[in-house]
């Protein structure tokens, strides 16, 4: 039976309710997301009902009795809502070569190693096969609807940055690494039919290159020799562009070097790199020249617009954590547009944005609902405090515009009702399937990239390198910290307010003893911190600085007279508002700098 609807009889070819598509096959993924959005509910229904269908023999789900039951009822009342913690055990089983349905019934294709940490390690995300088609489908609803916004993409390339990390294998032999260096590894990627939308000044090999030196040289090299070509920019996370561009002011002497010459820098060793720059690395002393004059005069203001005139938007997240870098991309893109096009995880790939060219505060992600099935937990501070009845789980459907939630997912991958830790604010829908703003992750204190270290890690790392001020009779007496992200990389920055009993001995430590707390709390800092300072150089060194004695009082009295009670005011142990930053920098008396890296190795403790 065919149904008769009266919206699609009009239409001219390719036009569709998101817009006009920019062709045939656009037009069939704008249809996709109208389908699924107009029909969130049922297909959440038949989401959930899949999951249950396909892992009701696995030992989870028949933990809980659910006797083959697949719907919402018989699910939410036997089903509980988990954290990370509460599945270790099972996590911990399968890595150690358990091949037995424990939490899914497809076998665990390999794990994705979070930048969320439990216990200073990664968090290992059990994944399957076919989760990889997932992914796919939704990174093939994006250009789709960038089309909508931004004509003739397909008239030239895309300059991104986009980097492989280390990975390690589980003792029980499964692989382990980061969720993109997954899927660039994929069949999906590497054999990805042409497609003019999406055409890369990268080459696969410099893409896949481990070395993240060689990787970010040739990335660079080729966007340059390439530059007129370039109609967008971007890396996955606006502090991902911003390396890069920190890259360009300490190499584009290099860069002019080898496009002068037609020969590829020797730092470059990796063979197949070299024989994928070979193919477009030709001499051309004209463009040498031209680098030379856009960089040697130290001027980066709108240095992306400038070297590759004809981009259109930068292709960054910006949102979360990632909004600290929206005035310094501004400098260096001289206003381009940034563009949030999909909110994803390791867990779970959630959603895209359907106005990608809107500006970075108004960012809301449509999370499509055939990913996984979605529950949102109301964030209620008030309820939060009294000792009732915990809040229910809300269906996809059934949020509203206005409040706050906790991402809770189900995936077909074994998760169940698990707690992403993403805190969502819900601006409106489209169609039924409604859209949220990102607000912040739980719990996360100081971010410069993906490290996110809580205040419980600020304050172990504190306590041990308050180990080393002990022979001087010295303390610290208050503390706050502030993610520094002027200068790239960026750093942490921990303020000190120390005492130094002076009657009894103690004398004020010198440089060494606070460069080496510096380091010592860097040691004690999470696997995601360690490797971003370590291996990736996307962190720089720690920094103390000292404020001299009475800063946190007057940093109280600065909150108390901005109607902060008395009795429970609490140092802040993290800074953002400018007027207390500046008040904490004007009393600086000394600031000391790591003078090393921490220890890091991919191989990872299970
Ligand atoms: P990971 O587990 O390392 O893949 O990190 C996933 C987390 O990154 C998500 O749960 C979010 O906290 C954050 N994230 C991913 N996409 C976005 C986005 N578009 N905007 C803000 N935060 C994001």
């Amino acid at each position: 039976m065919t149904i008769v609807d009266t919206s699609m009889e009009v239409r001219p070819a390719n036009s569709t309710k998101l817009g006009p598509a920019a062709c045939e096959e656009d037009a069939e993924k704008l249809e996709f997301i109208e389908e699924m959005t107009v029909n969130a509910d049922k297909v959440q229904e038949k989401v959930l009902a899949e999951i249950l269908r396909q892992n009701a023999e696995t030992e989870y789900l028949q933990r809980y009795k659910l006797g083959g039951a697949t719907d919402r009822r018989t699910f939410k009342s036997k089903i509980p809502m988990v954290t990370y913690e509460d599945l270790r055990p099972e996590i911990q089983r399968i890595a150690n070569g358990d091949r037995s349905a424990i939490l899914s019934a497809h076998p665990i294709s390999e794990f994705l190693t979070s930048s969320g940490t439990s216990a200073g390690e990664r968090k290992l995300m059990p994944t399957i096969q076919e989760e990889l088609d997932r992914r796919q489908l939704l990174y093939s609803l994006l250009m789709p609807v960038m089309n909508l916004y931004v004509a003739g993409l397909d008239k030239g390339k895309g300059l991104y940055f986009l980097f492989v990390k280390s990975e390690s294998k589980t003792p029980g032999g499964l692989p382990a690494r980061p969720v993109l260096t997954s899927y660039y590894k994929s069949h999906h990627f590497r054999a990805r039919p042409f497609d003019p939308y999406n055409v890369y000044t990268s080459p696969t090999a410099a893409i896949l290159c481990a070395d993240a030196f060689q990787s970010m040289y040739s990335q660079m090299l080729c966007g340059l020799l390439d530059r007129l070509a370039v109609l967008r920019v971007g890396a996955v996370f606006a502090s991902g562009l911003l390396r890069a561009i920190r890259f360009l002011q300490l190499h584009w002497q290099e860069f002019a070097r080898d496009i002068a010459t037609g020969t590829l820098s020797s730092m470059v060793t990796d063979a197949a790199v070299r024989d994928a720059v070979a193919e477009v690395l030709k001499p051309d002393p004209g463009l040498a020249e031209f680098i030379v004059s856009e960089c040697a005069a130290g001027d980066w203001a709108g240095v992306v617009t400038r070297i590759w005139p004809n981009t259109k938007y930068l292709d960054v997240i910006v949102t979360g954590a990632m909004a600290q870098y929206i005035p310094t991309l501004e400098y260096y893109s001289g206003g381009l547009p940034m563009t949030c096009t999909m909110y994803a995880s390791s867990e779970c790939y959630f959603g895209l944005n359907l106005r990608p060219m809107c500006k970075p505060r108004e960012v809301s992600y449509t999370i499509m609902p055939n990913m996984a099935y979605f529950e949102f937990l109301p964030v209620d501070p008030a309820a939060a405090a009294a000792s009732g009845p915990p809040p229910q789980l809300v269906d996809l459907a059934d949020v509203e515009v206005g409040q706050e939630y906790e991402l809770v997912i189900t995936t077909y991958a074994g998760l169940c009702r698990y707690r992403v830790g993403d805190i969502l604010h819900v601006t409106g829908f489209h169609n039924a399937a409604p859209q949220f703003r990102f607000v912040r992750r739980k719990n996360v204190l100081l971010s410069i990239e993906s490290d996110k270290t809580d205040e419980a890690e600020l304050q172990r790392a504190v306590e041990r390198a308050t180990e080393l001020l002990k022979p001087w009779g010295a303390t610290v007496v208050e503390y706050t910290s502030q993610a520094e992200t002027r200068a790239i990389p960026g750093h942490y920055v921990i303020y000190w307010e120390l005492l130094v009993k002076e009657g009894e001995g103690g004398r004020w430590p010198g440089k060494e003893v606070l460069q080496a707390c510096c380091l010592e709390m860097e040691e004690a800092m999470n696997t995601v911190y360690r490797q971003s300072r370590a291996a990736d150089g996307s962190i720089g060194p720690l920094e103390i600085r000292v404020v001299r004695g009475g800063t946190f009082e007057e940093l109280m009295d600065y909150a108390i007279a901005r109607g902060a009670s008395i009795n429970q005011y609490k140092a802040p142990r993290c800074v953002t508002f400018p007027p207390i930053i500046e008040l904490l920098d004007s009393r600086v008396v000394e600031a000391h700098f790591s003078p090393a890296t921490p220890e890091w190795s991919p191989r990872r403790n299970y």
